[in-house]
């Protein structure tokens, strides 16, 4: 079995080692020996930061435009609407390049950047049927050596309000998508119960987790929260269940959402965050002392619904610490933890972190420690994946 070896690698906890890595795994962690005579191959990492390959909790593979013509951004008529949004990205999709061209620009970017994994919801609805799907799909076949993708099937267009879709959604499972999602069960399709029904009763048919858009706010989110736990606990699927953005969590009282971490921690329903500029969003330090798995995603990247993004899990994670104003050591490792192990966590990831026997998808950077790389970013990094170069300095090697 092809056996690498990694030397004066700085691990979390600031001491050197020298790693070995046997059949894709690291099969020995051990304090840096500096050997007269290193192994042959031996990589010195030269007392750079060893992180775990990062992870891409919530992106959409097939609508961003990186790598296309620039596209304007069109601001909704009357604040930010998403039923607006949709019409806008149908219209730009429509001039678009080849999804699958698109899908490949960003799955690199993120490669390059150090995410190894990666969850992407994917839009099915009566329009597009599972064209989407089948693209990605192919996508990810290709990158399969490179990257472990999760796929969402995700009712852009509500499930209710778009007739047809609720038998689309079941269709993309059984063609390879690994989650079933949701869209603002209330302000979209305006009815939680029966958008719920056929988001949960599919989970249950076909035995995939759940992840599911909520933009709704306030009361009305929260109302939306209590439900999706009330149903992951009542169909023992905690660890199973995702609720993205969430951003009623941001803007109801601390009383409130003490209970609700409590509910979110009981019935296993993780978080996630992009920590985006323009609306409130889950308190993150909060809801971790709560016990509540929060992890972080690129979510749009120079799409219709936002031009920025640049596809780096730990620039996400100096955002999310911005925001939610980090500043303490401990507070900075927790934003790096959002991208790495609690994603992991969240997406049920075999084999994750630097440790004897775990996937060796690592990425060497030069920080001396965890809350420098979280603000500092280095762009100077190199990404390996089961031991083997594939990016360095944010560009892919092959
Ligand atoms: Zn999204």
């Amino acid at each position: 079995m092809r056996q690498t070896h990694f030397l004066n690698a700085r691990l979390a906890d600031g001491t050197l080692a020298d790693l070995a890595v046997t059949g894709g795994r690291f099969s020995a962690i051990a304090p840096a020996a500096n050997a007269a005579a290193p192994p042959a191959g031996a990589v010195d990492l030269a007392g750079q930061l060893v992180l775990p390959a990062f992870v891409e909790g919530h992106i959409h593979l097939d609508t961003s435009f990186y790598g296309d013509a620039w596209r304007p951004h069109i601001p909704c008529t009357d604040g930010f609407d998403v039923r607006e949004r949709v019409a806008f990205q149908m219209r730009s999709l429509e001039q678009a390049a080849p999804m699958d061209e698109r899908a490949k620009n960003q799955l690199e970017l993120c490669v390059g950047h150090g995410s190894l994994a990666m969850r992407s919801h994917v839009m099915v609805d009566a329009a597009v049927g599972l064209k989407h799907v089948e693209t990605i799909l192919g996508v990810r076949e290709k990158y399969r050596e490179l990257i472990d993708i999760q796929l969402v099937a995700f009712p852009q267009s509500g499930i209710l309000s778009s007739p047809g879709t609720a038998e689309l959604l079941d269709e993309a499972l059984k063609l390879g998508c690994d989650l079933i999602g949701g869209l603002d069960p209330a302000s979209f399709d305006r009815d939680v119960n029966g958008h719920l029904d056929v988001v949960f009763g599919l989970a249950e048919r076909r035995g995939v987790g759940v992840d599911i858009h909520l933009h709704d706010g306030g009361t009305l989110g929260l109302f939306e929260i209590e439900e999706i736990c009330a149903r992951t606990a009542a169909m023992s699927m905690q660890g199973k269940v995702a609720v993205s953005h969430a951003y009623a969590l941001g803007d109801i009282s601390a009383d409130t959402l003490a209970r609700a971490g409590e509910m979110l921690a009981a019935s296993g329903v993780a978080i996630m965050t992009n920590a985006p500029g323009n609306h409130p969003f889950p308190p993150v330090a909060a809801l971790r002392k709560a016990g509540v798995t929060v992890f972080a995603g690129s979510d749009n990247i120079r799409d219709s619904w936002w031009p920025y993004g640049d596809g780096d899990m730990l620039n996400r994670a100096n955002m999310i610490g911005y925001r939610s104003a980090f500043y303490e050591d401990r507070e900075l490792e927790a934003a790096c933890d959002l991208v790495s192990h609690a994603g992991a966590k969240a997406l049920g990831l075999e084999g994750y972190g630097i440790a004897v026997g775990a996937k060796a998808d690592f990425v060497a950077l030069k920080a001396e420690h965890v809350p420098e790389a979280v603000v500092a970013v280095p762009r100077e990094r190199t990404v390996f994946r089961r031991g083997m170069l594939v990016a360095r300095d944010s560009r892919m090697t092959s």
